[in-house]
């Protein structure tokens, strides 16, 4: 009951757009299970029940996966709706999103040309980001009508980000309840993967053209994007640099280049990561304090084209599947 009534008021939000990056606060609840793309069901998933505060070590110890509830709107183009199935098939296979700490979850894409038109199961959300209220949380992509017009990439980016983040809460009790709120450890990664992800799916950089607005602080004060509430991380350009400086960090210490990112955006989650160890499991898992760390990021330029990773990387050897 105690951590039902902790889910309730939890308040993290995963949120991204393209511009804003940056999250509101909406409260965020739970539910997710098995891969199941473009699947049109309902479901009005409950609570997940099978959160605890246990460490994990390895996410392939539930063969279930979480079901994805779909709800595609109308106003969003034939091929953008192909785009998503190819996306999740992909990403199944990827970062297989297991039903550890929830199982089910539900989507509500829409064209932003169209006015809300899940408003009454979602109320006014909108934007791009994982998000919910005090009954049940959900995964929302609203795409900007002007990303058809203007092909951005952006439209197909946001879905591997939001994913990710789904993949993100099946791997960590903590992040999946919201107690792990490191802005540059969790929206970094995230970023990363969905650079990497049209980089090698669609043949284009988005770390230099759409993540390429690193800010100072990124190397001269990077601890205050430890905070949600830290400006100027304009679509997470400077947590997604941080991010790859510290790959640089991990391939200094004779890691390869595929191995570190995994490090990062898998192992680093799966110690079940929270408000009170990240210190310490940043240590342990990387092999330096986060201190040292940020004292390293201030020998570098706060310039994307420095730190992006080889342009032969696969999803697939990061992972190892
Ligand atoms: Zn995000």
């Amino acid at each position: 009951m105690n951590r039902l009534i902790y889910l309730l008021f939890i308040s993290l939000v995963i949120s991204c757009s393209k511009e804003s990056n940056d999250s509101k606060s909406n409260p965020n609840v739970s539910s997710t299970k098995n891969n199941a793309p473009n699947s049109n069901d309902n479901s009005s998933s409950d609570q997940s029940s099978s959160s605890n505060d246990t460490s994990t070590s390895n996410d392939t110890s539930s063969e279930v996966k979480v079901v994805f509830n779909t709800k595609i709107h109308s106003s969003l183009p034939s091929e953008w709706v192909e785009q998503y199935n190819i996306i999740l098939d992909t990403l199944d296979k990827r970062i297989p999103v297991y039903n550890k700490n929830y199982d089910d979850l539900d989507i509500y894409a829409w064209n932003s040309n169209t006015d809300k038109p899940y408003r009454s199961e979602i109320g006014d959300t909108g934007g791009a980001c994982i998000c919910g209220n005090d009954q049940k949380r959900y995964m929302v992509l609203e795409i900007p009508e002007d990303e058809f017009k203007y092909n951005s990439m952006h439209r197909y980016s946001v879905i591997a980000h939001e994913f990710f983040h789904a993949y993100q809460m099946s791997i960590s009790a903590n992040f999946n309840s919201g107690d792990f709120k490191v802005k540059w450890l969790s929206e970094g990664p995230a970023a990363v993967f969905e650079s990497l992800y049209v980089r090698e799916h669609y043949d284009y950089n988005y770390f230099i053209y759409d993540q390429e607005r690193v800010d100072k602080e990124a190397v001269s004060n990077p601890s205050i994007y430890e905070s949600y509430d830290s400006g100027g991380d304009t679509n997470y350009s400077s947590s997604v640099f941080m991010t790859l400086a510290l790959v640089k960090e991990l391939v200094k210490l004779n890691n390869t280049e595929a191995d570190a990112i995994r490090m990062i955006l898998k192992d680093f989650q799966l110690q079940n990561t929270g408000t009170a160890n990240w210190k310490d499991v940043f240590k342990n898992v990387f092999s330096f304090s986060v201190d040292s760390f940020y004292t390293k990021l201030s020998d570098y330029q706060a310039d994307i084209n420095n730190v992006v990773p080889s342009e032969n990387l696969t999803l697939q050897r990061i992972f190892n599947n």
